[in-house]
């Protein structure tokens, strides 16, 4: 690689492709004539305007968002949408989460602060190693809104068939796998991204948020920051944004676009994962942590058995080049993730220093 990269398998933030890095480092000094960096720039001037429109427009054109949806960029990561949005959704004050892992065990304990919250379904019996059967759930006529993360990052699971909802709007975490693959938007009421996993830098969200369900009747003691009616009323411009953030990310829009849309980056994607999960179904030493069908395209969590020789391929992945490949440790031995910047040649070369150790340590 020209600037001398590693592989960098973390989780997040993670990987961004190397041509929007040139094009950022192209960039950083005068942003085309304007004589100053996008970090200098007042996110009221026209030519930040210009970069924000055209963020939003391209995300728009890739994941094919209708017209009666609101397309937010809100800071707070992902964490505070974990409050956002039992916040401004909880109406009856009641509403259903499919408990998958850690990540939606976050989002419950925050819900939990401001109505009730019924688990409709959870994995919790096999360590989140799968996605539970959500054909038939129990949800209450009053329930405000089903909640689920789609792909848990830390347990390697993903949802690949929505739950059904029974008419009630559908909120979906997607930090992990956001345009990963093609997405309906129309399934959903309300979707959001904390973009630093597969997208852009740290520090915001991307919310996609169904008109009908912005509300103006909040708690009155609700924080300003807190109301998606705020951003949507100001188009992400209430106060000053991450403009750093929205810049780069509108820059993987583009570039994702130019690739060919999410068909594309999902072929790429599938055939990305299959060389790892290919060789872990193979393998005698290593083996893939989830159920088949739930597996995620973006996280692979696997493990030997042993914890002691985990940490010892961890410790020899990291003398070999590669990075970030020590599992989290609710889950034990080693997650590659590997989100859509990531290149099939760091996953070709991961598979063959796994090879090589398992020869090594037969
Ligand atoms: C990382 C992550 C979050 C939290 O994001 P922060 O920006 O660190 O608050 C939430 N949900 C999922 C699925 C994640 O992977």
């Amino acid at each position: 690689m020209k600037y001398n990269r590693t592989f960098n398998f973390s989780a997040g933030p993670a990987m961004m492709p190397e041509p929007v890095l040139e094009e950022i480092k192209e960039e950083v000094l005068n942003y085309r004539g304007s004589g100053m960096s996008v970090m200098e720039m007042s996110h009221r001037s026209k030519v930040f305007q210009q970069i924000r429109d055209e963020a939003e427009a391209d995300l728009r054109k890739l994941m094919g968002i209708p017209d009666n949806y609101k397309v937010l960029f809100v800071q707070g990561g992902g964490t505070l949408q974990f409050a956002m949005v039992p916040m401004n959704l909880m109406k009856n004050g009641v509403a259903c989460y499919v408990e998958t892992g850690s990540w939606s065990k976050k989002a419950i304990a925050e819900a939990k602060k401001y109505g009730e919250v019924k688990i409709v379904a959870s994995s919790k019996d096999e360590n989140f190693s799968y996605i539970p059967d959500c054909s038939d759930l129990d949800i209450p006529d009053d329930a405000d809104y089903v909640y689920i993360c789609e792909n848990e990052t830390i347990n390697g699971t993903t949802f690949n068939k929505l739950p059904n909802t029974k008419g009630k709007v559908l909120v979906s975490d997607q930090s992990s796998m956001f345009l990963s693959r093609p997405c309906n938007v129309e399934d959903y009421g309300l979707i959001w991204a904390g973009v630093q996993k597969n997208v852009g830098p740290a520090g915001m969200a991307v919310v996609i948020i169904r008109e009908d369900l912005i509300r103006e009747d909040l708690d009155p003691k609700t924080p300003v920051y807190m109301s998606y009616k705020t951003h949507a009323d100001a188009d992400s411009l209430y106060n000053t944004p991450n403009c750093w953030a929205i810049y780069c990310c509108g820059k993987v829009f583009k570039y994702l676009l130019n690739l060919g849309g999410l068909e594309k980056v999902q072929e790429m994607n599938e055939d990305k994962a299959k060389v790892l999960y290919d060789f872990l179904d193979s393998s005698k030493l290593f083996k893939g942590s989830v159920r088949k069908e739930d597996r995620s395209l973006m996280n692979v969590p696997f493990v030997t058995g042993d914890a002691d020789k985990d940490a010892d391929v961890v410790k020899a992945s990291t003398e070999a080049g590669f990075n970030n490949l020590k599992g989290h440790k609710s889950v034990g031995g080693l997650r590659a993730s590997i989100y859509n910047a990531m290149p099939k040649e760091g996953v070709e070369a991961l598979v063959e220093f796994l090879k090589d150790y398992e020869a090594k340590n037969a």
